[in-house]
């Protein structure tokens, strides 16, 4: 799995000198590893047979690659977004059947041609980044070929008698170390380039460990196929190229609900969510709650004129992570367009709302943006709207926005740097009988 998520997590591109002086050692030190590494493989002597093993595993990754060069090309336009290539399918094969030598010849063959494909077309990804990937790719190949070799699985399986539950081990072995040597690269550097939001930001989702398990698998059929006859991998590329291009679309469908800028909801999957939730509050039963914040920043013009508006984008995106660290999990937060987000907090009543607003309040002006030359953006202040449903008695979203739009305006009349409540001005409107007469409720 080369994982460009690790070059892309908080929207930074790094090019090899910028990187920070730790980073920079660690990338280098990982490259001269898996150089020296190449060196010494390529003394494990090769089987005459394993050349036609080899030819046909990087005919079908250059075929899948062929095939799938177009979705690449369109993944890459998303790159802000977590990106798992597909090469581990043909990488793992190669780890199980091929020897050493040729098995890393395979992974550098790979994304040499990706690179050629996809990668010199991409202005954000530097050289030195297809290098460094290659690199962890060679020694998570070597990590899963010493398994392979250690259990005695590749023996098997080149004098085709693969079989008996050390061979299964053996398989999931390999996997597990291509997996946990490629993870943990990965996670470094993340750790060394930018400073993750999670532990999911360095280590990568359930659903990319999933699909990158999913390779993971079928590598392991490949290889078996290909002890048997090399000629039936072919029909994996057909499978490879298909799951790439579910893999794009899943990718395409986070594309279209993710605000660019700060990795949040945008303005429409937010209301979608939001609209969804209130629903799903309003068939419960009485006394079931949901609060909604509009927040604007407060000054933030005045950001962008001393600093430039690339500064107001980190710190927009700053802000986005004090937000989402400031709710629970199942808060949905958005970016409403500028410098206005919505949170929509489902179960909170007003004394709740009221709390979490706070909190918001004192993780923003908790956000310390260094902007070189010893200068600083810190003391961010945010006005908040609050709307709490049933006690705010509107029944749409954009009721219950309406509303805390017009606290948010109150807020800002008030002096800015505070949180006001539509709840207070609109119970009295809320009577149990009101209730009652509402549709749906
Ligand atoms: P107030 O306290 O009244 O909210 O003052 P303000 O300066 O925050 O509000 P105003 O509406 O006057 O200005 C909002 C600014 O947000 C103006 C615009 O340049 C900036 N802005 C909007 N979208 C973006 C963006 O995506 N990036 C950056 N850097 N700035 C943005
Ligand atoms: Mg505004
Ligand atoms: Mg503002």
């Amino acid at each position: 799995m080369g994982r460009a998520r690790s070059t892309s997590s908080g929207g930074r591109r790094w090019s090899l000198w910028s990187l920070p002086g730790q980073a920079l050692v660690y990338v280098l030190s990982v490259d001269l590893l898996a150089v020296l590494a190449l060196a010494a493989a390529t003394a494990w002597p090769v089987p005459a047979g394993s050349w036609t093993t080899f030819a046909v595993l990087a005919g079908c990754a250059a075929l899948h690659l062929h095939c799938s060069r177009w979705i690449e090309r369109i993944r890459r336009d998303h790159s802000h977004l977590p990106h798992v290539d597909l090469c581990s399918i043909w990488i793992l094969a190669g780890a199980l059947v091929l020897p050493p030598s040729l098995a890393v010849a395979l992974v550098v063959l790979m994304y040499a041609h990706r690179w050629w494909v996809v990668g010199r077309w991409d202005a954000s990804r530097p050289p030195h980044r297809n290098v460094f990937t290659t690199s962890m790719m060679v020694l998570a190949t070597l990590a899963a070929s010493g398994v392979a070799g250690l259990t005695g699985l590749r023996g098997h399986l080149l004098a085709g008698r693969p079989g008996g539950a050390l061979d299964l081990v053996g398989l999931v072995g390999a996997g597990a170390a291509q997996w946990l040597v490629n993870t943990a690269l990965v996670a470094a550097v993340i750790l060394l380039t930018v400073r993750p939001r999670s532990v999911k930001d360095a280590i990568g989702s359930g659903a990319d460990n999933l699909l990158e398990a999913g390779q993971l698998a079928m590598g392991g059929f490949v290889a078996l196929a290909v002890a048997w006859w090399p000629g039936f991998a072919l029909p994996m590329v057909v499978a490879a190229v298909a799951l790439h291009r579910t893999v794009l679309i899943h990718q395409l469908e986070l594309a279209a609900r993710t605000d660019t800028k700060t990795g949040l909801l945008n303005a429409e999957a937010w209301h979608l969510q939001a609209t969804l939730e209130l629903q799903r509050t309003r068939q419960q039963p009485p006394g079931s709650r949901v609060g909604l914040f509009m927040i604007d920043v407060d000054h933030f013009k005045d950001i962008n004129d001393t600093h430039g508006h690339q500064t107001g984008d980190l710190v927009l995106r700053r802000i986005a992570a004090a937000l989402e660290s400031a709710v629970r999990r199942g808060d949905a937060v958005g970016r409403f367009g500028g410098e206005e987000f919505a949170v929509l907090l489902p179960g909170v009543d007003h004394e709740e709302a009221t709390a979490v607003a706070d909190r918001v309040r004192s993780e923003v002006h908790r956000v310390r943006v260094d902007v070189g030359d010893g200068g600083v953006v810190a003391g961010l202040t945010v006005s908040i709207g609050i709307a709490v449903w049933p006690e705010v008695a509107e029944d749409t979203v954009s009721g219950l926005l309406a509303a805390a739009d017009s606290a948010l305006y109150e807020a800002k009349r008030l002096g800015r740097d505070q949180a006001q409540s539509a709840g207070s001005r609109r119970r009295a409107r809320w009577t149990p009988a009101a209730r009652s007469e509402r549709p749906g409720v």
